[in-house]
């Protein structure tokens, strides 16, 4: 039997591997996407959309929490109703999902639904509950099968008791107690869910503080408003060990300093990190080359075997959709030959955590920039300088900003408050355009709103902020 053939062949329909097809389909390639399980992949089916339903309700929770503050009166006890709460995330993720399905046919990409597996020489196999579905061929392949939770020994997930955040995310009833391992963006989202659910939340770090990749700043402010807000934060602890019983389990923890201490809960969700998916491809049959369980590329995604490409979750951190459908759509306008293009600069990379509150950021942090060598010039702006944030009733939040002293280059923000995953493009767009203090003091921004605190926390780094 020959093979069926196209232009370009990709392995997995998440936003990395769905955004390179119709990129490819409207450069003019014949293009054939390989999905095992659901188009959209994590991020439409079981991360970032749905994750975002979910925190929806806990933000409308928060607000009805505080009606009176509003001058509003509800009257009777607020209580949820959990299968509702989960079908209307599912069913978000449901509408994207059968989007993708819709725009991919648009575009005339062929989906081939199994499982897909590499043999060398540009050839591709597929099957399908164990049966072949057949064989493809294709001048370019791009691996796009992402990646799954890592599974640390003594804390393995069994879907029961000890959830991922697959179980987490579809929840039949509210567990009173709940521990999540894992500070990191998934880690506190689930945490900030459970929590404005009324559930009593620990969140343990092995680090010293929580979300350990943003600035420490913006950890310690978001450590204070979880605090505030009843979630019980252990850093510096390991969870050494689970016991399970019936409905409930007990952890052990390492608080490193010689001393244990046992927690019992009735769930606890893992969100230890995140591991690719590189098995069973058929990475044998290549000279692709992984390292700590990710595929090697160059700064073009190209692989060590020529013709085969791989972007997003399977390429390692950051684990982030954005960041996948960019390295998308960058791998095949190098395949077509677009001139003009740059590799991805990771320092222009946004990061988002939906937390109550949000987290947002982009570029380098204070200590990074030093440790880099720079002279800096710091500004702060807090959201009770700000009008909107003020009427929004949502008065606490910080928008920092890190410049060059030297030459004014904005090395990085950093954001924590409501809404602030929508603030940090601005200085995403400034990062890219290489923009200095100076454009960004001439900008004009809109009244009131939320952004002028970036055109503030500018003007503070040079002394000049007028509102705080
Ligand atoms: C709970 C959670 C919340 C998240 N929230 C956010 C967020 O708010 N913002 C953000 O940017 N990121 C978020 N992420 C991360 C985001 O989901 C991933 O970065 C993104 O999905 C990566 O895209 P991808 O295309 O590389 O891989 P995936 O989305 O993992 O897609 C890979 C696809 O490949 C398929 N596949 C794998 N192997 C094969 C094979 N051999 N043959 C055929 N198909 C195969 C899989 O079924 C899957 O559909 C979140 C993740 C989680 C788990």
């Amino acid at each position: 039997m020959t093979d069926t053939a196209f232009d370009l062949l990709i392995l997995g329909a998440g936003p990395g591997g769905y955004v390179a097809a119709i990129r490819g389909a409207q450069l003019g390639m014949k293009v054939a996407v390989i999905e095992r399980e659901h188009l959209g992949g994590i991020c439409l089916n079981w991360g970032c959309i749905p994750t975002k339903a979910l925190l929806r309700t806990a933000e409308v929770a928060h607000l009805i929490s505080h009606a009176k503050d509003y001058g509003i009166t509800v009257s009777g006890t607020v209580s949820f109703d959990t299968a509702a709460i989960v079908k209307r995330s599912r069913q978000v993720a449901g509408q994207l999902s059968a989007g993708v399905k819709g725009l991919l046919k648009k575009n005339k990409v062929t989906v081939i639904d199994g499982q897909g597996k590499l043999l060398g020489g540009g050839r591709v196999s597929v099957e399908k509950a164990g049966a072949a579905v057949g064989t493809f061929a294709a001048k370019s392949i791009i691996i796009a099968t992402g990646a799954r939770a890592r599974v640390l020994p003594g804390l393995e997930p069994d879907g029961k008791l000890v959830w991922t955040y697959k179980e987490a995310m579809v929840p039949t009833v509210l567990p009173k107690s709940l521990l999540v391992i894992g500070t990191g963006a998934i880690g506190v989202e689930f945490a900030s869910f459970y929590r404005n659910m009324g559930v009593e939340v620990t969140l343990v770090e092995v680090l010293d503080r929580i979300l350990p990749v943003e600035d420490e700043e913006i950890s310690a402010l978001a450590a204070k408003q979880f605090t505030k807000q009843g979630m019980k934060i252990r850093t510096s602890t390991k969870v050494v060990k689970l016991d399970k019983a019936a409905d409930s389990v007990t952890a052990t923890l390492d608080l490193g300093n010689g001393k244990t201490e046992t927690v019992t809960v009735d769930r606890v969700i893992s969100a230890v990190g995140i591991v690719g998916n590189t098995e069973g491809i058929g990475l044998e049959a290549t000279k692709v080359k992984t390292d700590r369980g990710h595929i090697v590329t160059d700064g073009w995604l190209r692989t060590d075997e020529p013709g085969v490409y791989a972007i997003g979750d399977v390429c390692g951190p950051p684990w982030l959709a954005h960041k996948a459908s960019h390295e998308g759509v960058l791998c095949v306008e190098k395949i077509a030959g677009v001139q003009g293009l740059h590799p991805i600069d990771a320092r222009n990379i946004p990061g988002c955590t939906y937390s109550l509150p949000q987290i947002a950021s982009v570029g380098l942090t204070e200590a990074k920039a030093k440790a880099a060598g720079y002279e800096l010039r710091v500004g702060r702006f807090p959201f009770i300088g700000n009008g909107k944030a003020i009427a929004l009733g949502e008065p606490e939040g910080l928008v920092k900003t890190v410049f060059d002293a030297k030459t004014g280059e904005l090395l990085g923000a950093h954001m924590i408050g409501t809404e602030v995953t929508e603030l940090i493009q601005g200085y995403t767009i400034a990062k890219t355009m290489e923009a200095t203090e100076a454009e960004l003091m001439h900008t004009i921004f809109p009244h009131p709103t939320l952004s002028e605190m970036m055109h503030e926390s500018v003007l503070a780094a040079y002394g000049r902020a007028v509102h705080y």
